[in-house]
């Protein structure tokens, strides 16, 4: 079943109008063949933010296609726990001053770029790299970039993972240390996708779903490898979003580095884990 909320969006979009300006017409006013593909695709389980080309996501619409993730609401809570440690990186007696200092991040399998975007917004200073293994998404996060004005504050590169930022890598600019590692990874279990809605397993990107046998895979490199690249003083951090089931798991991988302090475990607004936050000793 499709929501009333969704077709309306279809509808609308079919039809170059608003919603408002589509509930103010009568039915037979609107031509049916125009929006009838639409709801077919959406029928076909087709999710309405590929049919329509976009996404809201804090309040921004981000471009969408089947190469990138689709912005979730959970992730937003990950992007405000960002925002609200940012005063930890400006100079003391600084704090809403003009921007001073450049701040870096790094935004590890970025998709659409939906967090590192939101964050160059809404944080002035804030440099951010998007690292992800797919130059399809990476042309997204780019387009997204460009439309929201903060394309001289993100840079896009293709990679994996943290790799792009050790000292080996011939890109040498990217060897620099880092006062945020942020990062929304594949993190479901492989056996479990079979279980999601159709949405989901049959449309979206499995890279970006699949987290391997515990659905911990890539965040367990993270854990591992990021105290390698945040800065020292002031702290670096690394947030990441976690399943519902796997704090505890990820409370024990930081633990066992020993290089973290703050380690602490957010819920969401259904009382699940859903963020991770430490900072590197
Ligand atoms: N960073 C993107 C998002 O949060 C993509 C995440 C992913 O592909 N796992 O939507």
């Amino acid at each position: 079943m499709i929501s009333r909320f969704e077709k309306e969006i279809l509808v609308a979009h079919a039809l170059g109008l608003t919603r408002a300006q589509l509930i103010a017409k009568r039915t037979d006013e609107l031509d049916a063949a125009l929006y009838q593909p639409l709801l077919d695709r959406r029928a076909k389980h087709e999710p309405t933010a590929y049919i329509v080309g976009y996404q809201p996501f804090w309040g921004l619409d981000f471009i969408v296609d089947r190469s990138v993730l689709i912005p979730r609401p959970e992730t937003e809570l990950l992007v405000e726990k960002v925002i609200e440690s940012y005063s930890h990186y400006l100079p003391a007696g600084r704090h809403g001053a003009l921007p001073v200092t450049r701040i870096s991040m790094a935004d590890i399998g970025t998709g659409s770029g939906c967090i590192a975007i939101t964050l160059a917004k809404n944080l002035p200073n804030v440099t951010v790299i998007g690292v992800d293994s797919s130059k399809e998404a990476l042309k997204i996060a780019q387009k997204n970039a460009e439309y929201h004005g903060v394309a001289d504050r993100c840079r896009f590169i293709t990679g994996d993972m943290l790799e792009e930022f050790t000292t080996k890598a011939p890109r040498r600019q990217e060897t620099q240390k880092l006062d945020i590692i942020v990062s929304n990874p594949p993190y479901i279990p492989t056996e479990v996708i079979e279980t999601l809605e159709p949405e989901v397993k049959d449309w979206e990107p499995r890279q970006a779903l699949d987290g391997g046998k515990d659905g911990l895979n890539y965040i367990r490199k993270l854990i591992v490898n990021a105290p390698n690249h945040l800065s020292i003083y002031p702290s670096g951090s690394l947030f990441l979003e976690i399943g519902f089931h796997q704090g505890p798991a990820v409370i024990e991988l930081a633990e066992q580095t020993g290089r973290y302090s703050d380690i602490k475990i957010v819920k969401d607004l259904n009382g699940q884990d859903r963020i991770f936050t430490a900072r590197v000793k």
